[in-house]
């Protein structure tokens, strides 16, 4: 892993880049990555909360904005707080470059929106956030943009799927809220045969657990309000994928359709990727024992947790996952009213739809985050009505774990 000093010359000069020695580990990088400092020497990154830059004549910022001199003209575009952000994230993703956007759907719909044009052709897998599915199902239809649906995990119907016109492709592995795994490094071959490009979206493991670009994707996206902020305070998204993908697809989406970050909420994103790696792995040491916990338990009908022996895809997450991540899914006997007196009777974790959080959550999938789906899809992307989806925080395990038991008792 090296670190990419070119992000270095779009800084005013007043604005050095910090040089750690390398290589550096995920840790390392998530504190120290892409920290910029202002004549002041802050030890912890600034907040620029700008709109606009000044320039010390006319003359300079004619050679701003004809990209002769390099540097900041407007915050819809760049500011140095999401560029320190950016520069962190793609430090740890491994990429060469990164976007920061409002909100993870900006981030899925930039990617997939800036590769296509009408007559184009997308190959997706079936099993999506409620969200990216409306962008696949509905949003690009209407543009003259055609979408086939396949089964992620049947690399088969993959192959079939594809068309002379066919762009890119798009999953989310593990998939929400069914955690089935799709095998990366396969999909992105055969896109890669057929010319397609191969969109990421890595929501549910962040780049702690997974790297999608290594596995041969060409484009990452991430919701950060889920494990990157991680103490749910702000909503964000980035791209990240090389230079060339970026400028050919993506910068001039995002510069003029505008649908930027606030330097406030890159700020904390910026802080939260300090301490991803130790959440994510003391959430994901947690999740483990409770999916073994719940496996024991009598009231639980089925428990689907990536790193389980019992996983249909427990090799395939072997080979390209470091660990099963931070949620597990699960139901209760007696299906959607079960699940609900269930929810009702836990007490630290609580009844929300985020993932990725400090806080542990408890979701029903089917009445929330897939609500808007119709009762025929969620069966065929396999959402019953009691799926639970359990979201690991940072308590103490042993008092989840008491909680859970509690609420498994209210049952019998
Ligand atoms: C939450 C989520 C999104 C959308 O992110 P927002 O930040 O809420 O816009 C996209 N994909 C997946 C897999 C998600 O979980």
């Amino acid at each position: 892993m090296t670190l990419n000093y070119k992000a270095q010359n779009q800084f005013p000069r007043h604005l050095q880049q910090v040089r750690p020695p390398q290589p550096l580990q995920a840790s390392t990088k998530a504190v120290h990555g892409g920290a910029t400092r202002s004549q002041f020497s802050e030890l912890s990154e600034a907040l620029f909360l700008t709109q606009s830059y000044v320039y010390e004549s006319a003359e300079a910022a004619e050679s701003r904005f004809n990209s002769k001199n390099p540097g900041y003209v407007y915050s819809r575009i760049s500011n140095p707080t999401t560029k320190m952000f950016e520069d962190r994230i793609a430090l740890l993703e491994g990429a060469e470059s990164a976007r920061a956007t409002a909100t993870g759907m900006a981030s899925v719909t930039a990617a997939l929106m800036g590769q296509v044009r009408a007559g184009d052709h997308i190959v997706s897998a079936k099993t999506l956030f409620g969200s990216c599915r409306y962008v696949l199902e509905d949003l690009l239809p209407r543009f003259g943009v055609e979408v086939t649906f396949v089964d992620g995990g049947d690399l088969g119907q993959w192959r079939k799927a594809f068309r002379q016109n066919t762009k890119t492709c798009f999953l989310e592995s593990p998939a929400n809220p069914t955690l089935e795994i799709y095998d990366i490094a396969e999909i992105a071959s055969i896109c890669h045969e057929h010319g397609a490009t191969l969109v990421v979206d890595n929501a549910f493991v962040s780049p702690i657990l997974q790297s999608p670009l290594e596995l041969g994707a060409d484009c990452v996206v991430y919701s950060a309000t889920k494990h990157i902020d991680g103490q749910g305070r702000c909503l964000g998204g980035v791209i990240l994928s090389s230079e060339e993908f970026m400028r050919k697809h993506v910068h001039d989406f995002l510069r003029h359709t505008g649908p930027s970050i606030s330097p406030f909420n890159s700020w904390l994103l910026l802080k939260g990727l300090e301490t991803l790696p130790l959440r994510v792995n003391a959430q994901q040491a947690s999740a483990l024992q409770i999916s073994n916990f719940l496996s024991d338990q009598e009231m639980v009908t089925r428990v689907i947790y990536p790193n389980h022996k019992d996983h249909p895809q427990y090799e395939l997450v072997q080979k390209q996952m470091k660990g099963g991540g931070t949620v597990v899914c699960f139901e209760v006997s007696g299906g959607k009213s079960s699940a609900f007196r269930f929810a009702n009777a836990l007490s630290i974790i609580k009844i929300s739809n985020n993932f990725g959080d400090a806080k542990s959550i408890i979701t029903l999938p089917s009445i929330t985050t897939h609500q808007r789906l119709s009762p025929e899809l969620r069966a065929e992307m396999g959402i019953p009505d009691g799926l639970l989806r359990l979201s690991v925080g940072l308590e103490d395990v042993n008092d989840l774990i008491n909680d859970l038991r509690n609420a498994l008792r209210a049952l019998s």
